[in-house]
């Protein structure tokens, strides 16, 4: 069963060329050819600032819907975990919590988070 996918419209993300979190619309939403909106499709997000885009994959990015966090609160990170866009975490070392305001796909992949008091800091995913 495919699961259609509603990303969220308005996403904190770390812009590369404003070189800081700035706040970003969904442009657009890609779907493959005759397929519906779901976690492989594509979405570019513009900073509203300067207007550039950025593209994430649906299985990257927080959903509108699906942000119902357990009531742990945010995840705690793990390296080996898959993070997503707008994703609230903590950092048992760090002692603090942030917010995944983008990725770089690579090997490993690695996530930029906003931490409330260490500020921005790149982490590995996915190892
Ligand atoms: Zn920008």
């Amino acid at each position: 069963m495919p699961n259609s996918f509603t990303p969220s419209e308005q996403l904190d993300l770390y812009c590369r060329f404003c070189k800081k979190v700035m706040p970003a619309q969904l442009e657009r939403s890609i779907a493959g050819t005759g397929r519906t909106l779901d976690r492989e499709s594509t979405f570019e997000y513009f900073c509203t600032k300067c207007r550039r885009t950025v593209c994430y994959l649906g299985k990257d990015l927080w959903g509108a819907e699906d942000n119902d966090q357990s009531d742990d609160g945010p995840r705690e990170y793990l390296a080996k975990d898959h993070y997503l866009v707008g994703e609230v975490i903590k950092h048992k070392s760090f002692k603090d919590k942030g917010t995944i305001v983008g990725k770089d796909i690579g090997t490993p992949n690695r996530i930029l988070v906003r931490f409330e008091k260490k500020g921005l800091k790149k982490l590995v995913e996915d190892v």
